[in-house]
């Protein structure tokens, strides 16, 4: 039954499951979500994790009662629920709050160089290197730090880098009440590096460029800034 389901042709353009897993293919811009994805408590999620991992590593013919193994599915359950996939669940978004534009600053404001640490929904490895984001004030301004925490919260789910990029600059959007806002995420994939073509050297860049950086002297100002500017 789980191979029936495995090998299923899905509605992406006729590809198989695993066609659309290795090309990296993504159905939605919204994380596809259940109805009841949080019936579940948090400790309920974590207390049914680590029961099924503990059956994953027992398959692969792990010896569980090794000291050094026997931990490890309450650690990966409580890492999924509470660290890497937390941002699935919307009570876990960051609180902002938005000041006043007082000093009547009106150029982009860069955030440059922001860790990115996300996993692949298709192969659940890890996703990691920068986002950079930008926007220009249309009254109110964020805390810089708050930028951070908005790229965080959308890298902590099962992501593709595409949405993952579209799903920040929509925040942005939304919170600070312009288009005027522009995301660029620069990372590697290690399901792209460890397995599949193996290859070490490429990342991926994905962009988005809203309202005044669809300006082309906008997107090479912004560009300038992004990758030409010394390194502290
Ligand atoms: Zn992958």
């Amino acid at each position: 039954m789980l191979n029936t389901q495995l090998n299923k042709t899905s509605g992406i353009n006729g590809f198989s499951n695993d066609e659309i897993g290795d090309n990296h293919l993504f159905s939605s811009l919204d994380t596809p979500m259940k109805a009841d994805a949080f019936k579940l408590s948090d400790e309920e999620k974590k207390h049914q994790i680590a029961q099924h991992f503990t059956e994953i590593m027992d398959i692969l013919g792990l010896d569980l009662t090794d000291d050094s193994l026997k931990g490890t599915p309450s650690r990966v359950a409580k890492m999924y629920v509470e660290e890497i996939f937390s941002g699935l669940n919307p009570k876990n978004k960051p609180q902002i709050a938005l000041f006043d534009n007082k000093y009547q600053y009106n150029q982009m404001l860069v955030e440059k160089n922001i860790t990115l640490q996300s996993n692949c929904e298709h192969h659940f490895l890890p996703i990691m290197g920068f986002a950079h984001v930008a926007y220009i004030s249309s009254g109110k301004v964020i805390g810089l730090s708050k930028l951070n925490r908005i790229v965080q919260y959308y890298a902590q789910r099962p992501q593709v880098q595409e949405r993952l990029t579209n799903q920040i600059a929509n925040e942005l959007k939304d919170i600070l009440n312009t288009e005027d806002v522009a995301v660029i995420i620069d990372a590697k994939h290690l399901c792209v590096s460890s397995r599949g073509v193996q290859d070490t050297a490429s990342s991926t860049i994905t962009s988005y460029y809203g309202g005044a950086f669809s300006n082309p002297e906008k997107i090479s100002e912004l560009q300038s800034y992004i990758y030409n500017s010394h390194k502290f």
